[in-house]
């Protein structure tokens, strides 16, 4: 088992979750300097889990090129993907279907043959994010898959009965969130098949069975905890800390993405762009230096606070630009 790796045996455990669905650009790189230097800042050690669950848009490549820029970057990291396959969720499925075995049994899963476009029409009101509420249409519905399947003509995914509680925590970085997904989430799904769990059930799984103690990532996951703290509870699993960063966005307010520029790593590093230079300015829009500082990670290391950390988003235009000092 992974957590029987000597090199983990440190107090704080962090990890670093890349999907291999596209190339490590700016944003992402960003989340993962701070998960870095949180670890780091406490002595902790970082696992680096590779989120491969999500086909067809896994990419070829992009697992050794993710591990390339990051340590391109400075980034490094005392077990992972890389080097142990156990950190490789498709290499974990069955795993994850002990744990679906065991939900089922219990009768905490249920099968749904809801398509999207149902989903759609049921709404009523809008909802916090871009979530689509699910208004638990097949709860008590059929007695098993092959029921729902015969139907529909359609195999079912699987929901976990959300129950209507308060899954509330403090993040370490935002702070109390209250929140009870029952009212704006409904049930959600653990597994699109049997042999196919969703982010939701692989994260959490991962998170408890690879003994990590807190997740740092992108604050675009703030909600998704709420529905990672039912699992939790009801795996009888204790949950880690959580730490949410905010994300770069562009001007247009949305996370980076291609519209915002081309700002893959890869893609700055070929144009001979220093790593140090993409350090540093991933690091000034955290608050932790000032832009066209040249850093390493190990230089930003006694800077780094979480009290420096700004709260808010920060607002970059075509970033690739500035550091090809373009504009
Ligand atoms: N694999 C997820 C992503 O790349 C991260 C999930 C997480 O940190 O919980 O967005
Ligand atoms: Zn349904």
């Amino acid at each position: 088992m992974p957590n029987a790796c000597s090199k983990i045996n440190s107090a704080y455990v962090g990890r670093f979750a890349p999907a291999p669905t596209g190339a490590l650009h700016l944003g992402n790189a960003r989340t993962f300097l701070l998960a870095w230097l949180r670890a780091r800042s406490v002595s902790g050690s970082i696992l680096l889990r590779l989120e491969d669950l999500d086909h067809p848009k896994v990419k070829r490549d992009a697992a050794a090129q993710a591990y390339d820029d990051l340590r391109w970057l400075g980034l490094d990291w005392d077990a992972g993907a890389d080097s142990d396959s156990s950190y490789i969720q498709s290499n974990r499925l069955e795993i994850y279907r002990r744990y679906f075995n065991e939900f089922r049994e219990r009768g905490l899963i249920y099968p749904c043959t809801c398509t999207r476009q149902d989903i759609q029409n049921a709404q009523s009101a809008p909802h916090p994010g871009e979530e689509m509420k699910y208004p638990n249409t097949c709860r008590g519905k059929y007695q098993s898959a092959e029921e729902a399947e015969a139907a529909t003509g359609r195999a079912p995914a699987w929901r976990f009965l959300l129950p209507d509680e308060d899954f509330s925590f403090t993040d370490v970085f935002c702070g109390v969130q209250s929140n009870k997904p029952a009212e704006w989430s409904g049930d959600f799904v653990v597994a699109k098949g049997e042999n196919l769990p969703s982010y939701q059930l692989a994260v959490v799984v991962d998170d408890a069975l690879m003994g990590v103690t807190e997740v740092v990532r992108g604050d675009d996951l703030l909600l998704s905890t709420h529905r990672q703290l039912a699992l939790y509870a009801a795996l009888g699993f204790s949950p880690p800390d959580f730490l949410h960063v905010p994300l770069v966005v562009g001007s247009d307010g949305k996370r980076l993405a291609k519209r915002h520029g081309d700002t893959r790593i890869s893609t700055l590093r070929e144009r001979g762009v220093e790593a140090a230079t993409v350090v540093g300015w991933l690091a000034a829009t955290c608050g932790l230096a000032e832009f066209y500082e040249k850093l390493t990670p190990l230089n930003l290391l006694p800077r780094f606070a979480l009290s420096k950390i700004l709260l808010a988003r920060a607002v970059v235009d075509d970033p690739a630009k500035k550091l090809l000092g373009i504009a």
